[in-house]
């Protein structure tokens, strides 16, 4: 099964596809994370994405189509994946539908995780990453114990640098500007399921899953 994950920054699209990987074994495909280590490896293509990356804006198409184009063709993709934060606009949509025809992997739904503003932004702010395990947590949301699951076994919260309300608010513009159009591409090729996203981690799941018919 192939899947494009639709929705605002915070909406909880990787928190959400880190669980279908691991109880679907479905690959998570972000290319987020993926730029994400590239910047911390110090590659040229790195130091090309930083500064759209700290401004909260996109990273230029040809970085980003190379990266999915060489991941989605990798043995691990064989069973299918979820692609978290890709496409973020028209042309990379439709650059990704030809690919896909080219490879023969047609997708099967589009996901859209419906979140309000307010909750975004909680969601945001408090969101950390446990530097021993990448697992997803959140200050204001996370249960104390799965907090300290991390600080005690040595593991810091890392929050992301571009987490910080100056460029939450760029990134919250950019979506609506170039990535929500995507909302209506995919209604228009009849791939499009849209979901609540808000509530408990568990109502999500149970909600996606029915959504896309696992
Ligand atoms: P994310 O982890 O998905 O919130 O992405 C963090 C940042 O990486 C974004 O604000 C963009 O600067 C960049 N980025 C991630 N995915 C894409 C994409 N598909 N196209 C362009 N830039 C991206």
């Amino acid at each position: 099964m192939r899947i494009v994950f639709l929705g605002a920054p915070g909406s909880g699209k990787g928190t959400q596809a880190q669980r279908l990987m691991a109880e679907q074994g479905l690959v998570q495909i972000s290319t987020g994370d993926l730029l994400r280590h590239a910047v911390a490896s110090g590659t040229a293509l790195g130091q090309r994405a930083k500064v759209a990356m700290d401004s909260g804006n996109l990273v230029s198409d040809d970085i980003v189509l190379g990266m999915i184009a060489e991941r989605v063709i990798q043995e691990d993709c064989n069973n299918g994946y979820i692609l978290d934060g890709f496409p973020r606009n028209l042309t990379q949509a439709e650059a990704l539908a030809a690919l896909l025809v080219d490879l023969g992997q047609p997708l099967d739904r589009a996901v859209l995780l419906n979140v309000d503003m307010d909750i975004l932004m909680k969601r945001i702010t408090g969101r950390r990453t446990c530097s021993l395990t990448g697992k997803l947590l959140n200050v204001y949301f996370s249960t104390q114990n799965d907090l300290d699951a991390c600080t005690n076994e040595g593991g810091e919260l890392i929050q992301r640098s571009d987490d910080n309300e100056e460029t939450i608010g760029n990134r919250l513009n950019v979506y609506r500007e170039q990535t929500e159009p995507l909302i209506k591409y995919y209604r228009n090729a009849g791939l499009l399921a849209t979901i609540d996203g808000e509530g408990q981690m568990d109502e999500v799941y149970a909600r996606l899953t029915a959504a896309v018919g696992l």
